[in-house]
């Protein structure tokens, strides 16, 4: 029998002669000749202005609230149905979340109900691309502009994701934050980047960086000496990871061909039950791509998504619930919300499961028993065949 993780980070093969030469180089800390030519690689594939290497998505997130001038009494409108780090972003600045209902077709925010969150002190929203799916910014800039709002895009899972005129996400909003985390497409062990596509926000992102300071000048050589200027903390990669996630970078086209065979492969097994209305899967509406971060399930209740995880676990299939929703988890209950404040959200993440999906599960041996496994699974629950 195949055991089948939920996630197997990708290893690119000329990653360890990349990790020897930055060990070699003697510049371990940030912002060195790997950093620079990370930097220069996402800049040209992905049409960023600026990104900042960080040491985790979270990371970026924070970063991008300091860069964002969140403070106490602010409100920052996001979806409930994300992960901790989104809301502690803000909540770290003084700031408080506000959160809003989701689509059930991609699991993001649902742009029609943010109108209504909107008070004299929101300043923000921050939605994220659950999936991969990209959310739909277009609308959300639209509503950012009509009331004077600032975007930052929690684009933790979608790196080489693209909006149906070929932008990629992470490319369109003034701020956008991913995530290099193992368990994403590309990943360095931990990390993370913010995108600054607002050329006005630029130095004083270097200054954040930097802890605060303007080390930035003197390294490019405007000054001969640093000091503290401003807010900030220490928001670098390290070179050696950096080395690593260049090579994950190089390799995304591979990488992201593998994922869709697997993420394909998902979406035929799973076409009959979705037809005849017992299962939801994920719907890219036309012209969004993809980048197969996530494939999930929505079950049709709840005691049949516990039968399906518990069936895959015996067959050592090891599938997930998907997120607790924000608002109801212990720290939204101290905020003060409740579980049925935002009933969709409630109701749908006790029904989702998200499936394994990493590059090496494209190999036929483990993605037939895989599927096999799914379908065999599926039809004892649903009495198909
Ligand atoms: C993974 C993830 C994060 C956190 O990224 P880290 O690199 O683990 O800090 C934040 N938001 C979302 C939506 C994520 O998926």
């Amino acid at each position: 029998m195949f055991k089948i993780p939920f996630n197997l980070p990708f290893i690119a093969p000329e990653s360890e002669i990349n990790i020897l030469d930055a060990l070699r180089s003697h510049s371990h800390c940030g912002n060195h000749k790997w950093c620079m030519a990370t930097v220069e690689l996402l800049k040209e594939k992905y049409g960023f202005f600026d990104i900042f290497l960080t040491p985790s998505g979270t990371s970026a997130l924070e970063m991008g609230a300091i860069l964002s001038d969140i403070g106490p009494g602010d409100q920052v409108i996001m979806p409930s149905y994300t992960f901790s780090s989104t809301a502690n972003a803000i909540l770290l600045q003084g700031g408080q979340p506000i959160f809003c209902e989701i689509n059930p077709d991609t699991m993001n925010i649902d742009v029609r109900q943010i109108d209504a969150l909107i008070t004299s002190k929101t300043k923000m929203i921050l939605p994220i691309d659950y999936a991969g799916i990209p959310c739909d910014i277009d609308e959300i800039n639209i509503i950012a502009r009509k009331y004077n709002l600032k975007v930052m895009v929690d684009s933790a899972q979608s790196l080489g994701s693209q909006y149906s005129d070929g932008r990629y996400c992470g490319s369109v909003s003034p701020l956008a934050a991913f995530s290099f985390h193992e368990t994403k497409n590309f990943s360095c062990g931990e990390g993370g980047a913010l995108v600054v596509n607002d050329p006005t926000l630029i130095e004083r992102a270097r200054f954040i960086q930097e802890k605060g300071t303007d080390r930035s000048l003197v390294l490019s050589g405007v000054k001969n000496k640093y000091g503290w200027v401003d807010k900030g903390s220490s928001f670098l990669l390290s070179d050696i990871l950096a080395s690593i996630l260049y090579t994950q970078i190089q390799n995304s086209e591979v990488i992201l061909e593998l994922r869709k065979m697997v993420y394909q492969a998902y979406q035929s097994a799973l076409e009959i039950y979705e037809k005849k209305n017992i299962l939801k899967i994920p719907i890219i509406k036309n012209g969004l791509i993809n980048n197969y971060h996530a494939f999930f399930i929505i079950f049709d209740n709840e005691k049949n998504r516990d039968l399906f995880l518990k069936n895959l676990r015996d067959l050592q299939i090891f599938a997930y619930i998907g997120y607790v929703p924000l608002h109801s988890s212990k720290m939204g209950m101290k905020l003060g919300y409740q579980s049925e404040d935002l009933s969709l959200t409630e109701n749908i993440s006790k029904r989702i499961v998200r499936m394994p999906l990493y590059a090496q599960l494209a190999d036929s041996k483990s993605l037939d028993y895989l599927i096999n496994s799914v379908e065999t699974v599926l039809s004892k629950i649903y009495r198909t065949n």
